[in-house]
């Protein structure tokens, strides 16, 4: 069952699911990542026996035993992804597909089973199918789908563990930054990075963000939302922040973004703004921007905007710049033109109020 094929997933409903009237409380004001749907899905993988035991079942905890290699060698990959309510009822979800094949990459990297993309964007169709109810309806809400995969294993050695859980779980959130869509300010870390040449950065692994939280707790002690990360041979070069990508728009109308070069994680909402905004009549340029020039451009006037992108936040003005030795803004320290442009446009196209040209909009519902 490894290959292409197509497994079956068996349903089990949860006997005991929170009451409409729960729900709906929770739903009033979910915030990120606390409140979670009444179901999971879990497959399992054995070396020689493939991907089995496909299910959506209650969510519940899961039995681990404390030598599951996943607690010692962090063998555990991740994806996020959002289903949207339409206008017309109707739940979607935007690029699956890539996310499949991200998943697939990020295990690649991680030495774990590929699951089959098919099977990946099923899983995800099969939870929200179920959990339906709990799509917040508003605008700025969604339903936050979360694949993951560990090594589950009992075993110390050190090697690709030979069994693994691929489990999604849902969690209905509102706006990801607690105020809105305000600029954020950024700590640019004089200490830490994120990822080198040949590590795993470019993989959506658990072990990234271990990595990445001194620096965030760094930010957070300096005043800032969010850390930026340097290139880790030069220290000189922007990467990326600690889970969005970063885009300047300059004042010819060219949007410039770090290219991928193996450090920076190839995100979706970041091939998607390139496309978008060629498709508005933007240049853009996949090049290495250096901090030197972030803020010399910025204080000449040349820099207009930078926003960070990701699914989780969409797109987010960055507004101002902290460092040991100082800090800047950058156009006027407000939300720009073309950073509200395409978030708009973004967030219209994912709940199918506009034309979607590349047919990225999948629907579920
Ligand atoms: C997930 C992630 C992103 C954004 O990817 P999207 O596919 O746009 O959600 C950017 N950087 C890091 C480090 C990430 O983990």
């Amino acid at each position: 069952m490894s290959g292409g094929d197509k497994l079956d997933f068996e349903i089990r409903p949860n006997p005991a699911p929170v009451s409409a009237a729960d729900r709906a409380a929770l739903l009033a004001n979910p915030g990120f990542g606390r409140v979670f749907t009444d179901h999971m899905v879990t497959v399992r993988y054995a070396d020689g026996k493939g991907w089995y035991d496909a299910r959506v079942e209650a969510r519940a905890p899961i039995p681990m035993d404390p030598a599951a290699a996943v607690l010692h060698y962090a063998q555990e990959i991740f994806e996020g992804m959002k289903a949207y309510r339409t206008a017309d009822g109707g739940v979607t979800m935007f690029r699956p597909e890539a996310n499949a094949a991200r998943f697939a990459d990020s295990a690649r990297r991680m030495a774990m089973p590929q699951l089959p993309e098919a099977t990946f964007v099923d899983s995800l169709r099969k939870l929200i199918e179920i959990d339906r109810e709990w799509i917040p309806e508003d605008e700025d809400s969604s339903l936050y789908l979360r694949p993951f995969m560990f090594a589950s294993e009992v075993f110390l050695g050190v090697r690709p563990a030979n069994e693994y859980l691929y489990v999604v779980i849902a969690s209905p959130a509102g706006s990801y930054f607690s105020g809105g869509v305000k600029p954020v300010t950024v700590w640019v870390s004089p200490d830490y990075t994120r990822a080198a040449p040949g590590g795993t950065g470019a993989a959506k692994c658990g072990g990234n963000y271990a990595a990445s939280l001194a620096a965030q707790a760094e930010a957070i002690e300096h005043g800032c939302d969010q850390v930026v990360f340097l290139d880790a041979v030069e220290r000189r070069f922007v990467d990326e922040l600690g889970g969005m990508n970063v885009f300047f728009v300059y004042d010819d109308d060219t949007l410039v973004t770090p290219p991928l070069t193996g450090t920076i994680l190839p995100g979706i909402t970041r091939e998607s703004v390139l496309r978008l905004a060629q498709d508005a009549g933007h240049r853009i340029e996949e090049r290495p921007v250096s901090f030197a020039d972030w803020q010399a451009d910025a204080a000449s006037g040349r820099l207009r905007e930078v926003f960070a992108c990701g699914t989780a936040a969409v797109i987010t003005p960055i507004g101002t710049v902290r460092f040991p030795d100082g800090e800047f803004v950058v156009g006027g320290g407000g939300s720009g033109r073309v950073t509200t442009a395409l978030r708009q446009q973004l967030i219209d196209l994912q709940r199918g109020k506009v034309a979607d040209p590349h047919n990225w909009v999948h629907r579920v519902i």
